[in-house]
């Protein structure tokens, strides 16, 4: 009667068990997705094993960021930015990141194109490296074409005094993962400038999260703003860890000004 109703159960069960490791495996890669960071075992130096999906972070040749150190002079035309009037809809803990979600307002022109500003975020250290310095905070601001390329502007803050820019966004930081403020509409108005930038540095690089997509506009600013040790002590402390990927190597690519 025991052996009957055991064999009767491995029989229920047989199905059941079949599926579990398809289950595990299709739950474990969603994670694995998911749970890409900055250090051990799903750091930086893994990030192309974790997921298929990422396969570029190991094999891409054009990857980001990178340690600027020669570059070509290639006649640049400066950078129209228009970021009269920023429609900001909130900062975000992203666990990775802080950033500033833009609901409208901030355009640029690239090669022709219209490139909207989509939102910013920090990373500290920096990721970009100029002839090897690292600096203590990196804004990327990331812009989306209609066909959705990607042109990333980059700011590198040395130490100094505060900037009122950031001062905003610290009264406003999100402490922990997770945690989302909302942004009022005055908010970000420090950021908002119409422009034109002739001083940086351009290449071809990547997203510098997972997927590590490659054929981004990189665009480095040579004119750096300043942060005080009390505004990057907030978004470390928000952060709770360096959150910059390694510099990538440059390849074939030419860096121009
Ligand atoms: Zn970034």
């Amino acid at each position: 009667m025991k052996l009957v109703s055991l064999k009767s159960i491995t029989t229920l069960l047989l199905p059941v068990l079949l599926c579990l490791p398809i289950l595990t495996s299709a739950d474990e890669k969603d994670q694995d997705k998911a749970s890409w960071s900055y250090e051990g075992a799903t750091g930086p130096s893994h990030w192309g094993d974790i997921s298929a999906e990422n396969i570029t972070c190991k094999q891409g040749k054009n990857q980001s960021p990178i340690n600027i150190k020669r570059t070509f002079d290639a006649r640049l035309p400066s950078i129209k930015f228009d970021y009269a009037v920023l429609n900001s809809e909130n900062i975000v803990n992203t666990g990775h990141s802080i950033q500033v979600n833009i609901r409208s307002g901030g355009l640029i022109k690239l090669d022709g194109k219209d490139f909207l500003l989509k939102q910013f975020h920090f990373h500290t250290p920096s990721e970009n490296m100029i002839d090897g310095q690292s600096f203590p905070l990196e804004a990327h601001f990331v812009h989306a074409s209609e066909d959705n390329e990607l042109a990333v502007v980059a700011l590198l803050y040395q130490p100094g005094p505060p900037d009122a820019a950031l001062n905003v966004l610290v009264k406003n930081m999100p402490m922990n993962a997770g945690d989302t403020n909302r942004l009022g509409a005055k908010d970000i108005e420090f950021f908002e400038r119409s422009k034109k930038i002739k001083e940086y540095v351009r290449f071809n690089g990547s997203l510098t999260t997972p997927p590590c997509t490659e054929g981004v506009r990189w665009i480095v600013v040579k004119k750096q703003p300043t942060l005080s040790r009390s505004q990057l002590n907030a978004f470390q402390k928000a952060l709770k860890h360096p959150n910059n990927r390694p510099i990538q190597p440059v390849n074939a690519r030419i860096v121009v000004h």
